[in-house]
């Protein structure tokens, strides 16, 4: 197992708010890994789903494992999953499903059936005020929309892998939510984000991988795991001019004030 120097903590301090461990690049692989990631400071991890299958995979997990928690919902790219609300709401029900996510809306991958995509994103925000869950926001290309639909039903959560501007993450914020940073931060092009980070209030940051997908530099467009959160924390921590465990800590701690654990 590969693991960045920084990771050997010795003290359990990163807390992955977003990953997806059903996904089958880690077939053959999960057990060892996540037990890994726990021995070297891997305190805890949310394991996103994206459908109703994913989101039994995803449950699974937190069944077998005390440090994993489950998020489950209707990513906006599995639409023909045909997975219903009302699925998802029976899912939520379990004990270790601690946000609806992941949720939203992705104008990349389609922008043929918006209208279709509102209304999935909408029906589970709601669902998710209605729980007194968190959500786990998806937004790519669909800045103007997503925050109209935080702004009208105003739920907790987090914008995951934030893209938008400053200016967008300070009405975000403002709305109640909180900002998820991963390792495109860490991305030569990501040019938005020290001012994105500068703008939120320290208290509203969150770490997360999104892994498999997005490995930080050095490793970007390897297997991504939770451990190279700390490339992500030191990323941050240079930005505000912090020290990487105290990032850690802060986003931690962040984590904890949004998600019952
Ligand atoms: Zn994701």
């Amino acid at each position: 197992m590969i693991y960045p120097d920084e990771l050997k903590l010795k003290q359990n301090l990163i807390t992955d708010t977003h990953a997806h461990y059903d996904d089958k690049r880690f077939d053959g692989i999960r057990d060892e890994l996540l037990l890994s990631l726990h021995e070297n400071g891997v305190d805890r991890i949310i394991t996103c789903a994206v459908d109703g299958a994913s989101a039994k995979g995803a449950l699974a997990l937190a069944d077998k494992y005390s440090f994993i928690y489950a998020a489950v919902g209707i990513h906006p790219e599995n639409l023909e999953s045909k997975t219903s609300t009302e699925e998802i709401r029976a899912l939520a029900a379990h004990g270790k499903c601690v946000a609806i996510g992941e949720i939203g809306l992705d104008y990349y991958y389609s922008s043929d059936n918006k209208e279709e995509q509102k209304k999935v994103f909408e029906e589970q925000v709601v669902l998710a005020n209605e729980l007194s869950l968190p959500v786990i926001v998806h937004d790519r290309e669909a800045h103007a929309d997503t925050l109209e639909i935080i702004k009208k039903y105003r739920p907790k959560g987090v914008l995951h892998c934030f893209s938008g501007s400053p200016e967008m993450a300070a009405e975000a914020v403002k709305a109640g939510m909180y900002i998820g940073v991963g390792g495109v931060v860490t991305f030569k092009n990501a040019k938005k984000m020290p001012d994105v980070i500068k703008a939120v209030p320290k208290e509203r940051l969150l770490l997360e991988t999104d892994c498999p997908y997005l490995a930080p530099e050095p490793y970007r467009g390897a297997l991504c795991h939770s451990g190279y959160i700390t490339l992500t924390a030191k990323k941050v921590a240079e930005i505000l001019t912090e020290s990487t465990e105290e990032v850690l800590k802060l986003t931690s701690e962040n984590a904890q004030n949004l998600f019952t654990f």
